[in-house]
């Protein structure tokens, strides 16, 4: 009988496992359940592939992406397996054909999508096609705690229940221990081998940009890469369009990529990038599965993410090849109550709590003042005991002071506006701007006109999203997002507390290059 490592080999062309599948290979062989956890991109196809093609019958491959099964079939017939797909783009004829294919043992790999697979009695095969092995790919679909739960995968449990000895290797790359613990208690593995990667991407710097002028923050980040490749995404297909627009013209290559695009737009479009041809995709989350590109050396979120799963699969497009990356992340409070308040809005209890601790997740993430890498790999329980060095919290650690006389200063300025505005407006105020809205309120007789001018409207719209944050000052949802007076806000006016604020970090946007890694 061959080999593993014979296999890896003469089927794939590899030289040798990487970490972790040799040992996942050899425990699958030894008819083990198994659960790994990878992140994208780290190997998991190998751990099924190698044992099917080991083992005598045939293995089945859940996976609920069928223009992925579609592609791994095709390269597993490139390198001569003998693989099929089974779900609902094939014809009645293909159906037929490929079931007597089964019938004769034809086939060592049989990828099939969730539904298929619990259809009717499509189970009383098994044995007749001696199913030797199934493997779950994406298996945090089967969790609520996943972040992309399919119900079609719920009764994988059954399986299990009537095949006990059958092996079962459950795949994903999700992996905080919440949605661990559901997947080997929902599939119902027994004495589990866990095989569980290290997620650091140690090559990916990780920067927090707080958004003050996002164009300009994004342009001038983009025009001092005008050689480089590069991923940003943005919460709205609106937001895409009307940034790739504004790249373009600024003469740089870039394309919009989102769902509503027609498909040969899109395949265009990833194309293009693949080949080096356009330097700058900007997308919603529809870009990314299966892009497969080594030289990403950014990806810029516009918006915060939802969780932060979308978070690290996103950016960890950026450097596939090992070399200097960074991920930049623009982080906008006001952004983050926007989102929340649609999550909370959301009808289902229970995906409302799942939505909502993930949300808090990926703004903590963001507020972070701690070393960021520690804050995501602590995320998906892969502990950190050292700040990471490469990093912006770790490069260029946030700076306190003594923010009790600005805070002063701002809450006043609202006071003195009757807690009738916005942040924009009051910054114009303590700046003593003249502009004519101001003028003809009256605002410039304000004793607070112009009692900020000695910083920039950078430096007072962190102070106020700090007081903000801090339950200082508040933004009435209601009445068009004016600043109010809370009643912790006395306090600071009477200068009863100390108030250490965050030196606002502005310059953020031209962050030095890169040290080799
Ligand atoms: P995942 O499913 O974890 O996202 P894949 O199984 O698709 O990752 O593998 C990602 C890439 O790494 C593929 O191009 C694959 O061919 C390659 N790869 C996997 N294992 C090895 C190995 N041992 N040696 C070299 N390349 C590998
Ligand atoms: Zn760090």
């Amino acid at each position: 009988m061959r080999s593993a490592q014979q296999v890896l080999q003469e089927v794939f062309g590899y030289n040798q496992f990487r970490q972790g599948q040799a040992e996942i290979v050899k425990n699958v062989l030894a008819g083990r359940d198994s659960l790994v956890l990878m992140p994208t991109g780290g190997g998991k196809s190998l751990c099924y592939q190698v044992p099917a093609l080991l083992l005598d019958g045939l293995t089945v491959v859940v996976s609920p992406l069928i223009s992925l099964m579609k592609d791994q079939v095709d390269s597993l017939k490139r390198n001569g397996v003998e693989a099929a797909y089974l779900n609902s783009t094939l014809t009645r004829e293909q159906s037929q054909q490929l079931f007597s294919q089964l019938n004769r043992g034809q086939i060592k790999l049989l990828y099939i999508s969730p539904e298929r697979l619990m259809y009717g009695d499509f189970m009383d095969n098994f044995d007749r096609w001696q199913v030797c092995l199934l493997a779950v790919d994406e298996a945090h679909c089967i969790s609520q705690w996943g972040h992309d739960f399919r119900p079609e995968y719920a009764a994988l449990g059954q399986i299990k229940q009537r095949f006990a000895a059958l092996p079962v290797i459950a795949l994903t790359a999700t992996a905080d221990q919440a949605t661990r613990e559901d997947i080997l208690a929902r599939l119902m593995l027994h004495d589990p081998f866990l095989f569980k990667a290290s997620f650091d991407r140690p090559n990916i710097r990780y920067t927090v940009q707080e958004k003050y002028h996002p164009w300009q923050q994004l342009r001038d980040y983009v025009k001092t890469r005008s050689d480089e490749c590069g991923i940003i995404y943005c919460g709205s297909r609106r937001r895409v369009e009307e940034l790739a627009a504004k790249l373009t013209g600024e003469g740089i290559h870039a394309a919009a990529y989102h769902a509503r695009l027609a498909l040969e737009e899109r395949q265009r479009v990833q194309e293009a990038f693949q080949r080096d041809e356009l330097n700058v995709v900007v997308a919603t989350v529809a870009f990314g599965m299966g892009i497969d590109k080594p030289n990403v050396r950014y990806v810029i979120h516009y918006d915060i993410p939802r969780n932060i799963e979308a978070y690290y699969q996103e950016t960890g497009r950026g450097g596939r090849d090992g070399l200097p990356s960074e991920a930049v992340m623009l982080y906008d409070p006001a952004d983050a109550a926007r989102l929340r308040r649609m999550i909370d809005e959301t009808a289902d209890e229970q995906q409302r709590r799942v939505e909502s601790h993930k949300f808090n997740a990926m703004v903590a993430f963001g507020e972070a003042q701690t070393c960021r890498r520690q804050v995501l790999l602590n995320y998906f329980g892969d502990y950190q005991a050292q700040p990471c060095g490469n990093c912006d919290v770790c490069l260029d650690p946030p700076q306190r002071y003594d923010g009790l006389e600005d805070a002063q200063k701002a809450l006043s300025c609202v006071y003195r506006l009757n807690q009738s505005y916005g942040i924009g407006y009051v910054i114009e105020v303590l700046r003593g701007s003249l502009n004519q809205r101001i003028v003809e309120q009256g605002h410039d007789k304000l004793s607070t006109h112009g009692i900020g001018k000695n910083h920039s409207h950078e430096h007072w719209l962190s102070v106020l999203r700090q007081l903000i944050h801090q339950g200082l000052l508040s933004q009435n949802i209601t009445r068009a997002s004016v600043l109010q007076l809370t009643p912790a806000s006395r306090s600071v006016l009477r200068g009863e507390i100390a108030l250490d604020l965050a030196l606002p970090r502005i310059n953020v946007a031209s962050t030095k290059r890169h040290k080799p890694v």
